[in-house]
C-alpha cells in the first residue's frame, strides 16, 4: 500500500494575507487545491494506494504548518505533496519543484520524476529541481516535495493558473507520474466506467458546478510601497513587516530612485491596510502607499 499525502499551500477566501494575484483575481489557494483535487482524483482509480488530504479541503482554514506536518506523520504517510503557486517578479515564469536539502537519493529521484511530468505536459519553462529547507519539506518524515505550478505574478501563467484545465494538467502529470514511478495498476476498468457514466448522469440531473475558484470582487488593491528614495534602516524594518504579515514582496528603483516594494495585495477594506498604512508613515514620511491606479500611472 502506498499511502500518498497532499497539502494544497494555504488557505483561500482571503484567508491567509497575500498569497493571491496581484490583481486580486485569484487565491493561490484555489489554484493549489484545484490540482491536488484532480491529482488526488486521477489516482483513486489505482489499487493500493491511499490518499490523504492534510490541508482544509473548504479552503476556510489555514491549517498551520505544524499540523499539517503532524497529520502527514501520524497518518504514516510514504510521500507527501504540497502544491502551491509562485510569486516574483512579473518577468518569472515556470515550474519549479523543491525537496529538502537533507532528501535523499530516492525522494530527489521521486521529485524529479513527477517535476518533469509536470515541465513536459504544461509545456511550460523549466526551472529544476531545488533545495530549501521548507518547514513543510523538513518536519515531514515521508518522501516529501514542494511543487510550484507556475506564477501568479505573470501574466500569462496567472491567466493558465485559473483554468481548470491548466490544474487538470498540473494534477493529473503528478499522478500520472506516481503511477509511472510506483508502477500502480488500474482498478477494474468497467466498474470505473460505469460508475463515472453514473457520476456523470448525476452532474447533468442536477446540474452541478464543478468546484472552482471563488470569484473575488476586484478591490483597490494596494500593490507598491513607494519608499521615495529613502533607504535607510526602515527598509529593513517593512521587509519584515511584509513577511511578518506573509507578504511575498520583490523591490525595484524607480527611474526618480525611489524605491519600490511590490507586495502581495492588501486591501483597503483591511486590517492590514490601516496597519501598514500607520507602520509606514512611522518610518518616513516620504513614503506613501500607492492604489493600484497610482502605481500603473507611476510605472508608465
Ligand atoms: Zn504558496
Amino acid at each position: 500500500m502506498l499511502k500518498i499525502s497532499w497539502d494544497a499551500g494555504h488557505a483561500g477566501f482571503g484567508v491567509t494575507p497575500g498569497k493571491r494575484a496581484l490583481d486580486n483575481s485569484m487565491y493561490e489557494w484555489d489554484f493549489n487545491d484545484g490540482v491536488v483535487d484532480y491529482a488526488m482524483e486521477a489516482l483513486s482509480h489505482y489499487e493500493n494506494v491511499e490518499q490523504l488530504r492534510v490541508d482544509d479541503p473548504s479552503g476556510r482554514v489555514d491549517v498551520p504548518l505544524t499540523e499539517r506536518a503532524n497529520r502527514v506523520n501520524q497518518w504514516g504517510a510514504h510521500l507527501h505533496i504540497s502544491v502551491h503557486g509562485n510569486a516574483a517578479a512579473p518577468s518569472a515564469n515556470g515550474i519549479e519543484t523543491f525537496v529538502h536539502p537533507s532528501a535523499s537519493a530516492l525522494n530527489r529521484d521521486i521529485a524529479l520524476h513527477i517535476h518533469n511530468y509536470v515541465v513536459n505536459r504544461t509545456n511550460r519553462r523549466n526551472r529544476g529541481l531545488k533545495e530549501a529547507d521548507f518547514q513543510i519539506l523538513r518536519a515531514t518524515n515521508a518522501d516529501s516535495l514542494l511543487i510550484e505550478g507556475g506564477f501568479m505574478t505573470n501574466t500569462e501563467e496567472l491567466a493558465l493558473m485559473k483554468t481548470n484545465q491548466y490544474r487538470a494538467t498540473v494534477g493529473r502529470a503528478i499522478a500520472d507520474a506516481i503511477v509511472t514511478k510506483f508502477n500502480l495498476k488500474r482498478k477494474n476498468q468497467y466498474r470505473a466506467t460505469v460508475g463515472r457514466a453514473f457520476a456523470d448522469t448525476i452532474v447533468t440531473k442536477f446540474n452541478l458546478k464543478r468546484k472552482n475558484q471563488a470569484v473575488i470582487q476586484p478591490t483597490n488593491i494596494i500593490r507598491y510601497i513607494d519608499t521615495g528614495g529613502y533607504a535607510g534602516p526602515a527598509l529593513l524594518e517593512i521587509h519584515n513587516y511584509l513577511v511578518k504579515t506573509g507578504h511575498n514582496y520583490d523591490t525595484k528603483r524607480g527611474r526618480d530612485g525611489s524605491i519600490l516594494f511590490l507586495i502581495g495585495p492588501f486591501d483597503t477594506g483591511m486590517a492590514n491596510y490601516r496597519e501598514a498604512t500607520a507602520s509606514i508613515s512611522k518610518f518616513d514620511s516620504n513614503m506613501r502607499i500607492l492604489t493600484r491606479e497610482q502605481a500603473a500611472e507611476w510605472r508608465q
